[in-house]
């Protein structure tokens, strides 16, 4: 089978063509500046990447010239829209309705729709973009695949605010997670690594990119995340605060005079290690700041090591052990400094880092020392083949 996996951002479109029976990557791209003017660069495996400008009032706009790319002549992976025989979108927020992926029918947009609130950035433009496939594929099924999904199995200790009762019974207040697509293929795979059934193992995953988050995966299943209600929470992120004392708003409101809207933006995109570094969000900028004697790209790689520790720490001590580490997404995947200050020290919980091994980046490797009790190991993601096997797996 051929499924295009949609990703549909606010302003932007990420899709990849994938075989299912080789799990071949067919073709991707990248629409951006929808809505602004409109930019599409695309890739068919084993032809030239090229870029065009191309106008995209909006969504639809973007997903005919996608499809157009496919099956364009000379550059295209395809010959004809048939090849395609099923869409896997990404979306990010299902609330408490959808503990797994589903094929998308009218009843599951208004299920979806009820959630907008709870991701008015995201999910709309999830939204729009599984309309345009539907209007510009008819016939061809539709799946979706929620962020939020894999963490549908947390126990209500681990989701449940500390702040009165009726606001989760009323407003759905709790925490969701994000990341569960990667969260879910990244644990599969190092239960494999193991070599053992995922019934049988106690796995933290780290997906540490600019977003980050991590997971305590029990017996295959999320026992607790990080991220809450939004993807703010946890450890503190490229642009994003993580978890900060709630009290901190109305104190700076106070203090700054701005409002809600502005302290939230501030907490979203002038935070992190981007905030605390003067304005660098990307790691690779961060470590060369710090070679260079910036003493706030240490101080920020520093905070950044000690809270994805701290929650290592606490996942090992929620799941009553840890059988495996692992460590994904672009940082987690390429930084080994990170990964290195993470797990140092932790020689008295079994985990001891093999120096060597640790060097690797963006490849699967066992990264502790082969008589780690603990085994730490970098394990890159890939959510687009997860949400691909999904769909085919729904269709
Ligand atoms: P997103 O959450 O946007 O998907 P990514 O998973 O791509 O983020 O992670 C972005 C971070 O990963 C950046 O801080 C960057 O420094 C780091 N990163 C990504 N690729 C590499 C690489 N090849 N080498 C070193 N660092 C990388």
């Amino acid at each position: 089978m051929k499924v295009l996996v949609i990703n549909c951002g606010s302003s932007s479109l990420k899709y990849q063509l994938i075989d299912s029976d080789t799990e071949e990557l067919l073709a991707k791209g990248l629409c951006e500046r929808i809505a602004v003017d409109g930019r599409l660069t695309h890739t068919t495996t084993g032809k030239e990447k090229y870029t065009k400008d191309l106008p995209m009032p909006d969504h639809n706009a973007a997903v005919s010239y996608v499809l157009e790319a496919l099956t364009d002549k000379e550059t295209g992976a395809i010959t004809d829209l048939s090849e395609i025989d099923a869409v896997g979108h990404r979306i990010v927020h299902g609330g408490e309705k959808f503990a797994k992926s589903v094929v998308i029918t009218d009843e599951v947009i208004a299920a979806i729709e009820e959630c907008n609130d709870l991701a008015p950035l995201h999910n709309p433009a999830n939204l729009i973009g599984i309309r345009a496939c539907q209007k510009l594929m008819p016939g061809v099924p539709n799946v979706g695949v929620f962020d939020t999904a894999f963490h549908q199995t947390m126990p209500d200790k681990a989701y449940i605010y500390g702040i009165p009762y009726e606001y989760y019974t009323d407003y759905k207040i709790r925490r969701y997670g994000f990341h569960g697509t990667s969260h879910s293929f990244v644990s599969k795979r190092t239960a494999e690594l193991l070599g053992k059934n995922i019934e049988d193992t106690k796995i933290i995953v780290c997906h540490l990119g600019n977003g980050s988050s991590i997971t305590a995966v029990k017996g295959g299943k999320s026992v607790d995340t990080t991220m809450g209600l939004t993807p703010l929470a946890g450890v503190i992120m490229g642009t994003r605060s993580g978890d900060i004392d709630p009290a901190i708003i109305e104190f700076l409101a106070n203090k700054t005079g701005k409002n809600i809207e502005e302290i939230n933006t501030i907490l979203n995109k002038k935070s992190g290690v981007y905030g605390l570094s003067g304005g660098f969000s990307d790691f690779r900028d961060l470590g060369k700041g710090m070679e260079e004697g910036n003493d706030r790209c240490r101080l920020a790689l520093d905070v950044f090591a000690y809270g994805v520790k701290k929650y290592i720490g606490a996942y090992a001590a929620a799941m009553g052990g840890v059988d495996a580490i692992a460590f994904t997404a672009g940082i987690g995947e390429n930084n080994p400094y990170v990964r290195n200050l993470a797990m140092s020290d932790m020689e008295y919980m079994g985990i001891t880092i093999d120096q060597e091994a640790n060097k690797v980046m963006g490849d699967e490797k066992q990264i502790s020392t082969p008589d780690s009790k603990v085994k730490v190991f970098v394990v890159p993601t890939n959510e687009e083949l997860a949400i691909a096997r999904e769909t085919v797996a729904l269709v």
